[in-house]
């Protein structure tokens, strides 16, 4: 089957499932909670929305482990903030991302805990274990599929992805450079999403008032609408987030790869469609800024700080402190 009637086919399908499929929404068992699962509730429930049982499942079929052994090992290098080892499916993070957990595990800190630690660069530590979660997806789920949408995913990366980035390997010889090159292109996409969303959270919560890194505190707002609801111009709320979230550029191996290389490829236009469809089926993430003001306006947390905030408003100062 040729490119473009497979992408025509997977547009088609892909839509339809993302429609009518249901996403796993029973919370985690007990048993089911993998050493990611207090890190991945903390970001989706209070930060940034997205279902937690796909990471979760991926962290299930992995080990993880402090970079000193491993290092001693030379399976990492001295410097890695974080890593995936596919071959011992392993996750490597240091021991500032780790805690242990109520069972006497290590496991990754919640994200109130990494604030504490590291304050607001610890949005940046979670978009790279989102990264290196996304590694594991990818190794364990993505092209080992049992799902029709993976399956899907596997097939173009195998016919078209790994054979593209083959082409621009430039003389590295690194025997699966193509592979490793896709899994990057996968995790950076997943990993910088983190980013991005938070970023338009960032946006509508200073339009309404709040701030990202001080919630509690308060200043004058620029939006207009129903009080005790976030609110933003209509105008600014519909675009896709499909039409507008693209990486450009990655990291492989230690070298950096421009996506936008050669100009105009339409094949990296469609895989960045097709790797946010993936993760739509995945994830069930914002699809514009209207669902990123739905969930604020459906969060008690938020919403409570929103009211505290306005009804701070009238007083004269710019900066004002408001209850938590
Ligand atoms: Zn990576």
């Amino acid at each position: 089957m040729g490119f473009f009637r497979r992408f025509l086919l997977s547009t088609l399908l892909l839509g339809s499932l993302i429609f009518f499929d249901s996403f796993p929404s029973a919370r985690a068992t007990e048993a089911q909670k993998s050493f990611a699962w207090e890190f991945l509730t903390s970001l989706s429930e209070d930060w940034i929305p997205f279902d937690p049982h796909r990471y979760n499942q991926a962290a299930s079929q992995s080990f993880l482990a402090k970079p000193s052994r491993l290092q001693r090992w030379g399976v990492v290098g001295a410097h890695a903030e974080a890593a995936y080892n596919g071959i011992l499916r392993t996750l490597i993070l240091k021991p500032e991302l780790l805690q242990v957990g109520p069972q006497g595990r290590q496991e990754i800190a919640p994200i109130s805990e990494l604030k504490e630690r590291h304050g607001p660069v610890a949005f940046v530590r979670a978009s790279t274990v989102i990264h290196e979660l996304a590694h594991a997806e990818f190794d364990r789920m993505v092209l080992r599929p049992d799902t029709f949408v993976d399956e899907f995913l596997a097939a173009i990366l195998v016919q078209d992805v790994i054979p593209w980035f083959e082409r621009r390997r430039q003389g590295l010889s690194l025997h699966p450079w193509g592979r490793v090159a896709a899994s990057e292109f996968f995790a950076y996409f997943r990993g910088d999403f983190v980013a991005f969303l938070l970023e338009e959270l960032e946006l509508v919560l200073n339009f309404n008032g709040l701030s990202i890194y001080h919630p509690q505190r308060c200043f004058r707002s620029r939006a207009e609408g129903e009080e005790g609801r976030f609110n933003l111009p209509i105008g600014d709320m519909r675009a896709s987030y499909r039409d507008q979230y693209r990486i450009h550029h990655i990291w492989v191996q230690g070298k950096d790869v421009d996506l936008r290389e050669g100009g105009t490829d339409p094949f990296l236009e469609i895989w960045q469609k097709l790797l946010w469809d993936q993760m739509s089926m995945a994830l069930s993430q914002p699809q514009s800024r209207q669902d990123l003001v739905e969930w604020l306006n459906a969060h008690p947390t938020w919403t409570k700080r929103l009211q505290s905030c306005q009804e701070a408003r009238t007083q004269p100062l710019i900066f004002n402190s408001v209850g938590s």
